[in-house]
């Protein structure tokens, strides 16, 4: 156990998913900030090497970029084994990845459904899965797994005015996140790895900058906090997450929400 309150990751190497980008990125930089070896896990993004590459300057860590899809099986466990033989060992994984599809229930369908549990709920057991397995196959004692989930696992957050468009693939995958977490967490607990989950309230990202300008602002009142999150705000729990500091800590839904969800 680490004395005092200082948290130091030098030697650890965390992977985060969807960690180019809004809170994900957050965590990428509390993680090297914190002396860790960063890899990061994108999609798409045109500029997720410049992003490792920058943060590892900043922070004199090692921190690269890996393009893979969390939804595919196959290629996350490549992957992982890749990050695992460049950068690792991989001590931590942060599986922040997700997306949301926004449209009335009635038009949703079930193309809809899978690009939203693809990523939200086999792409969080998929990165979860690759890094159980290195750490068990390496009879590593421990290592510790942060999914990024939402408050809206318990809630239904709704983005328009009327109450009559809300989330229902994204809160449902949330929601069925919040057990995900609880099974692994029984299941890995023999192999000391633990699995907890933040659930963000809202935060100012790109998925929450196309809302429009009313719901946003009758949202931000509703918070007990008055306001919208910064990503950086989230980092303080997926840090401690990670840390020995929670060492007895496994199957927990963390909410930074602001108090969201008293009401
Ligand atoms: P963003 O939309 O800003 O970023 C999404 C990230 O996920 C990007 O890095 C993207 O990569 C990556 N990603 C998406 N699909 C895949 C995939 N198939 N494989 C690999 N990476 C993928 O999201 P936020 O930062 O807002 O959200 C991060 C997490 O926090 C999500 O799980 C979200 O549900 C959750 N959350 C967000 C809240 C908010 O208010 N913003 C509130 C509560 C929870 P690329 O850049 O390459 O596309």
């Amino acid at each position: 156990m680490t004395k005092g309150f200082t948290i130091d990751f030098s030697g650890k190497c965390i992977v985060v998913t969807g960690g180019n980008r809004g809170i994900g990125l957050a965590f990428s930089e509390a993680c090297a900030n914190a002396g860790a070896t960063v890899a990061i896990i994108y999609r798409s993004s045109k500029d997720a090497e410049k992003v490792a590459e920058r943060i590892g300057r900043e922070h004199g860590v090692k921190a690269k970029a890996y393009q893979c899809d969390v939804g595919d099986e196959e290629l996350v466990t490549e992957t992982f084994k890749k990050i695992d033989d460049e950068l690792g060992p991989i001590t931590g994984l942060i599986a922040n990845a997700g997306v949301s599809v926004v449209k009335p229930a009635l038009e949703l369908t079930a193309a809809d459904f899978k690009k939203v549990y693809d990523v939200n709920v086999l792409g969080v057991f998929n990165t979860a899965k690759a890094a159980a397995k290195l750490w068990k196959e390496r009879k590593a004692k421990g290592g510790s797994i942060v999914i990024t989930s939402s408050m809206s696992s318990q809630i239904i957050n709704q983005v328009a005015e009327n109450k009559a468009l809300t989330q229902v693939f994204y809160n449902s995958s949330k929601g069925a996140v919040s057990n995900l977490v609880k099974g692994l967490a029984a299941e890995w607990a023999q192999y000391g790895i633990r699995v907890n989950t933040v659930s963000p309230g809202y935060v100012n990202t790109d998925q929450t900058s196309g809302m429009d300008k009313n719901i946003r602002d009758y949202q931000a009142n509703n918070v007990p906090l008055g306001r919208f999150a910064q990503p950086e705000e989230m980092t303080g729990q997926a840090i401690l997450l990670l840390s020995e500091y929670a060492s007895y800590m496994t199957g927990g839904e963390y909410f930074v929400d602001g108090g969201q969800l008293i009401w």
